[in-house]
């Protein structure tokens, strides 16, 4: 549920409020919490306090996170694999599966259920069509349909549709080099802040000609300094190094700020032990051989807190 827009436009639809007057109170929630939180972050307080549950709203692709129960989704059905055949542990079944499609993404559900499988089997729902899902489940960013679920052909008509992957939110120890994932963890440690110089022209790191700096491009230059901060995320299961750059440093503290030692104290005891949302891409780091993340996105888990804290206060 990261998409700040399609959050708005729930609220809206769902608690009849005009957009202008959704956005500016999330707003003011922002400014409240003194801009701790993001925009996504204070739109769902804003939902909740509505009391707007996204339980038994239809989603969206794109809304969908690892872990959900009862799912709600229309979507169209843009590839439909074969029905496979399978035996474990000595029982015979059979899986199928296909591939969702809405306006902003697409994800892969699998049914299980014998009565579903027969409206594959017997031409029912086909590729091409738009399907009703309720009561599914997701797991690894795919969504599942058990005996409690209903698959039912719809009669809502999708013009086009997205079919592009949505990053699947995922664990730390399915982490793959070159993958691009989003993890729900827990910061357990924090490193102090590395700082490095660059060009204020084109970002580039710059040479230290013994305390003349010098970019390839650009020639002698006075370097601006950015920060590197690495942190270590645990899933519950695994753990890995994090490695955040300027733009997602920025979204947690001004930059210059990490030059503040006290200022540093203060943030590292607060984002310790935070729960956060973390995308990025997966890579190799060459001096410690192992995997690390390097983030595009860091964004706070504890809205409930936040809540709780507001109820409190107010
Ligand atoms: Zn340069």
């Amino acid at each position: 549920m990261q998409n700040y827009e399609m959050l708005v436009d729930r609220i809206v639809a769902v608690a009849g409020i005009e957009r202008d007057e959704v956005e500016r109170r999330i707003e003011a929630k922002k400014a409240k919490l003194s801009g701790l939180i993001s925009k996504e972050g204070a739109a769902q307080i804003i939902a909740a306090e509505l009391g707007i549950s996204f339980e038994n709203q239809d989603l969206k692709v794109g809304e969908l996170m690892s872990g959900m129960r009862r799912v709600n989704i229309v979507g169209k059905i843009v590839k439909l694999f074969p029905v496979r055949e399978f035996s474990k542990n000595g029982r015979e079944g059979k899986v199928a599966n296909f591939v969702l499609a809405d306006e902003t993404g697409s994800t892969r559900v699998v049914l299980w259920d014998v009565n579903h499988i027969e409206l594959i089997e017997n031409g029912a729902i086909k590729e091409g069509n738009v399907v009703d899902i309720k009561n599914g489940s997701t797991r690894d960013g795919e969504i599942h349909l058990s005996g409690f679920s209903d698959l039912e052909k719809s009669n809502v008509v999708m013009g086009d549709v997205k079919n592009e992957a949505v990053v699947s939110e995922g664990n730390l120890g399915d982490a793959r080099q070159g993958q691009n994932i989003k993890v729900r963890g827990t910061i357990v440690q924090i490193f102090q802040p590395r700082f490095y110089s660059v060009c204020p022209e084109c970002n580039k790191k710059v040479v230290d000609e013994g305390g003349a700096y010098k970019c390839v491009e650009h020639g002698k230059i006075v370097p601006k300094e950015r920060a590197i901060l690495n942190f270590v995320l645990d899933d519950g299961a695994e753990t890995m190094r994090v490695v955040m750059f300027s733009d997602q440093i920025n979204a947690l503290i001004p930059e210059a700020d990490l030059k503040d030692e006290a200022k540093v104290l203060v943030f590292r005891d607060d984002l310790m032990g935070s729960e956060v949302y973390l995308s990025g891409r997966v890579q190799r780091n060459k001096l410690f051989d192992n995997l690390e993340i390097v983030a595009s996105g860091v964004e706070r888990v504890d809205v409930e807190k936040l809540i709780g804290e507001l109820n409190s206060n107010s």
